[in-house]
């Protein structure tokens, strides 16, 4: 069995063993926060000036800090991940991009509330902070910052998760992200620190955010949070039609090459409460579109952004896609934090922010107005899988916090079921790239393939071990595990009490446990934590017949099965009668069945009412799962089974199981998992068509 415990803590090989997950003071043993739960409270009061040309900002910042652990803090940690593009840090070194565009924080700036430098130590892309005074459980300190960035390229071989875009020589698109001093989360286990290299995303706090910016005209800004001055910043006639966006119809606020007027007023300000980060685009020369989606608690604003070129599949389906994604998904899940998302479109960068979606799909370029364009089929799907992805993360990270650093694969997994249940809504023919259980094999087999607990940084395709393989098993644990109903309502309750909190992969383990009743630690075993695989083969067929049948009624039965083909027969029957059949007083009841039927009579049997079936199941995988089984008879009546993961209880590699067969027709065909649902990487071994006797 190919078991490799990836975790630090000593696993076991024994797949039904209970699971050991790390139990902190904030988390209760039902999955929920505990009656202790806590976490630190902030608040952001951000200036910054933006420089489009030289795709710059200067800013400063206060931050009111809250203590709220029960733990005195001497530092408090920050991060500014885009210290990845500065010269010498771990990811430059580590990827070998020496010579690529430098980037990142310079000239930063820590005073306390009484303006007097506070001492800074850098760790790659993390900060130090050290207070004059410890600060004790319940205070707070005041903290001020003054720094510079400078944006990379959105195409930088660092693959970044912000940048500009250029069209004509001109930064059209400039994504400010990770741009300002984050505070690391603070949690029970402690400051994260590891540093933040290419894949290990982030560890943040949630908080209360004022921003006001001053960029250049004729840009449009889309933030995060509320934005309050919209009336300064519109041209009036823009601002008359962005009041009036409704549910109804789609309305453009900027069409096509129409000129941005050059007197909108600075600055921008915006406003957000307990919101996980705070983000902004500024952009000019785009297409902009608006639609409200109606809500019990407050309608939601969606808007979609993209640049005039390449715009043919973003005008068709960006608003579409987001505005199905907030309407299913709210139904379900409740509103998200945000109640205004914007979707940009910045060829290449994909990733989520709170209410500011970056999606890099583009596909061809083409006018709207034009014809439609040749694009793929991964074209067309790509942008609106990558749209329903990116707005199912306003859930996870967003309206729950959750360490995408430590836990990569939690709110990518998540995330990716959401896409997954969306993408299979919007069309019965969507070309879904995580989530069916029928590819999943080849990934899981693959020699270098490693469970989605692998930290982000060391994962060797993040896609297939963060995304595809937690998406799969959530798809197996609503369809074959829990049912929809139940696990529906369980995820449901899940955001719901764990809204605006920090939550953990243990927690949500716990809360499923709980909530279903279910024993289901061997699934979050063998799907998050070992690396492994399903393989389950239909080893044998057995008919046993009843012990009191006489042999005319076995006679009678097993003359529903067909003898195996022989060669010679089937060409003599060319010949006409045989010699016996010509001399019919040479018969007796030797002559009347042919070898196999013989043999068969004497065929095991038991004390049973009717012929049973002994089934041999062998687990060739390191993965026990439920063993759906259909039993098919010659005259097309099937029989469908689903026998509980509990089966493997006993013998976690083989075991056999008694069907009961109907005593008046022969079974044609036994077949394991037909509706390819438990993920099974190898399918030739799951078809019987002739039992033994
Ligand atoms: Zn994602």
């Amino acid at each position: 069995m190919l078991l490799i415990a990836a975790s630090a803590q000593a696993e076991t090989d024994e797949p039904f063993a209970p699971l050991e997950l790390p139990l902190t003071e904030i988390s209760s043993p039902t999955g929920t926060p505990s009656t202790s739960y806590w976490q630190q409270q902030l608040s952001y009061k951000i200036d910054a000036r933006v420089n489009t040309d030289k795709a710059s900002l200067t800013a400063t910042a206060v931050l009111n800090y809250r203590n709220q652990s029960p733990d005195t803090l001497k530092t408090l940690w920050f991060e500014l991940p885009q210290q990845r593009f500065a010269q010498g840090s771990l990811a430059r070194e580590k990827y070998q991009a020496g010579a690529s565009e430098a980037g990142g924080t310079t000239r930063l700036r820590v005073t306390d509330s009484a303006r007097q430098p506070l001492k800074t130590g850098w760790q790659d892309t993390l900060v130090a902070v050290t207070l004059d005074t410890p600060l004790k459980p319940g205070q707070q300190v005041q903290l001020h910052f003054a720094w510079d960035l400078k944006l990379v390229s959105r195409s930088h071989p660092l693959v970044p998760r912000s940048g500009y875009e250029q069209i004509n020589g001109e930064n059209r698109l400039l994504a400010f992200a990770q741009w300002y001093p984050r505070a690391l989360r603070y949690g029970p286990q402690g400051w994260n620190l590891r540093p933040f290299v290419k894949n290990a995303e982030f560890s943040l706090e949630m908080a209360d955010f004022s921003v006001t910016i001053d960029a250049s005209p004729q840009y449009l800004l889309l933030g995060s949070g509320d934005w309050q001055s919209a009336g300064q910043n519109l041209p009036e006639s823009v601002f008359k039609q962005y009041q009036q966006v409704s549910a109804d119809t789609p309305a453009t606020l900027l069409g096509p090459g129409q000129p941005w007027p050059v007197n909108n007023q600075q600055p921008w300000r915006f406003k957000g409460e307990q919101l996980r980060d705070f983000t902004f685009v500024v952009a000019r020369d785009v297409i902009w579109q608006a639609r409200k989606v109606t809500h019990s608690q407050g309608d939601i604003l969606i808007t979609a952004a993209y640049p005039d070129n390449g715009r043919w599949l973003w005008h068709k389906y960006a608003l579409e896609a987001g505005v199905f994604a907030i309407d299913q998904l709210s139904e379900w899940l409740g509103q998200p934090a945000a109640k205004s998302i914007h979707l940009v479109n910045i060829a290449g960068l994909g990733m989520e922010y709170p209410g500011l979606k970056l999606v890099g799909f583009r596909g061809p370029d083409a006018d709207i107005t034009g014809p439609a364009p040749q694009y793929s089929r991964t074209q067309k799907y790509d942008v609106i899988g990558g749209i329903l992805h990116e707005i199912a993360h306003a859930w996870m990270p967003m309206t729950v916090n959750t360490d995408e650093r430590a836990e990569g694969f939690f709110d990518e997994g998540i995330t990716s079921y959401l896409a997954f249940w969306l993408e299979q809504r919007w069309s019965e023919n969507f070309q879904s790239f995580y989530g069916e259980p029928a590819r999943v094999g080849a990934v899981m087999t693959a020699t270098d393939y490693l469970p989605p607990v692998t930290f982000a940084e060391e994962v060797n395709s993040k896609l297939d071990s963060h995304y595809h393989v937690p998406a799969v098993a959530l798809n197996i644990l609503r369809e074959t595990l829990l049912g929809r109903a139940q696990f529906d309502t369980i995820v449901a309750d899940f955001f719901h009490i764990w809204r605006g909190r920090n939550a953990g992969f243990s927690d949500f383990v716990r809360f499923v446990n709980q909530q279903s009743g279910e024993q289901l630690d061997w699934f979050w075993r063998g799907w998050f934590m070992h690396r492994g695989y399903v393989d389950i083969e239909l080893e044998r067929a057995q008919v046993i017949l009843p012990q009191d049948w006489n042999r005319d009624q076995k006679l009678a039965y097993l003359q529903h099965y067909p003898s195996a083909p022989s060669l010679t027969r089937i060409r003599n029957g060319d010949l006409g009668q045989t010699y016996e059949q010509r001399n019919p007083g040479l018969l007796d009841r030797h002559s009347l069945m042919d070898d196999q039927t013989y043999a068969r009579l004497g065929a095991k049997t038991k004390a049973v009412e009717q012929p049973q079936l002994r089934v041999t199941l062998r687990n060739k995988g390191s993965i026990p799962m439920p063993a759906p089984l259909q039993l098919h008879y010659a005259d097309g009546t099937v029989q469908s089974y689903l026998l509980s993961v509990d089966l493997w209880r006993q013998n976690p590699e083989q075991v056999e199981i008694m069907l009961s067969l109907a005593p008046d027709k022969a079974m044609s065909l036994l077949h394991l998992d037909p509706l390819l649902q438990i993920g099974d990487a190898r399918r030739v071994n799951h078809r019987i068509t002739q039992p033994e006797f």
